[in-house]
């Protein structure tokens, strides 16, 4: 899951600027769950856009906006709604947003309505999204009993800990766990402790290069 915050109100309304018309999009998975672009946030940003002197034509909510082919299809749905209106804000991820920009026919101004954090998991409970995987491009999950050093120990380190750990918790945020100590506990469970031996190289940090693309077969 793409974690996002929303923008404060005030940033939103400097960056739309004097457009007066605006459709909004929002996101039905991730921005729904981190209640920045669901029905409910759309309906609060459109409240308070009306009660800044602007009109909102409409809005929608694509299940990922992310997906170029879903952005032209709540355009086919909301064409005369999105044609009447001087730009888009857009309640989701940076993703979300570029691919709104990238994907609309009728060219118009695209405000971003959030801030993008991270990616993440969503525990049990619903409540809790925790950073775990950053997009390394080159995963060390096999050889660290599924716990990524590269995000969750403070200095990424790949050989083993810093060795600041005191009782379980990381030195550079005592309320974390030592993911080091996490990785070390896993692999002896499972028996495969020799692992925590083996000398990782340096990382490929040419599968980081910027913008990465994939073509899909
Ligand atoms: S090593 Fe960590 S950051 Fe890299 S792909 Fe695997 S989980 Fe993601
Ligand atoms: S204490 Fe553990 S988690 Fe924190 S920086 Fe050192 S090795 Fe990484």
């Amino acid at each position: 899951m793409i974690v996002t915050e929303k923008k404060p109100l005030q940033e939103i309304l400097k960056n739309i600027g004097n457009e007066k018309n605006i459709f909004l999009i929002g996101c039905g998975e991730c921005s729904t769950t981190c209640k920045t672009g669901g029905e409910k946030e759309l309906n609060e940003i459109k409240e308070q856009l009306i009660a800044a002197g602007k009109n909102v034509t409409g809005f929608a909510i694509p299940k990922a906006p992310c997906i170029g082919s879903q952005i032209i299809m709540a355009q086919a749905i909301n064409r005369k709604l999105i044609e009447s209106a001087d730009s888009v804000l857009v309640m989701s991820c940076g993703l979300g947003v570029q691919s709104v920009k990238e994907n609309l026919r009728q060219k118009k101004g695209v405000h971003a309505g959030c801030d993008t954090l991270f990616i993440s998991t969503l525990d049990r409970s619903g409540k809790v999204l925790t950073e775990m995987c950053s997009a390394c491009g080159d995963c060390v999950l096999d050889l660290t009993g599924g716990i990524c050093p590269v995000t969750r120990c403070a200095k990424g380190l790949l050989n083993g800990p810093c060795g600041g750990s005191d009782k379980g918790k990381c030195e550079v945020d005592k309320e974390k766990d030592c993911v080091w100590g996490l990785i070390y506990n896993e692999l002896k469970e499972k028996g495969k402790i020799s692992q925590m031996e083996k000398i990782q190289k340096p990382r490929k940090y040419s599968k980081q290069l910027k913008p990465r693309a994939k073509v899909l077969a």
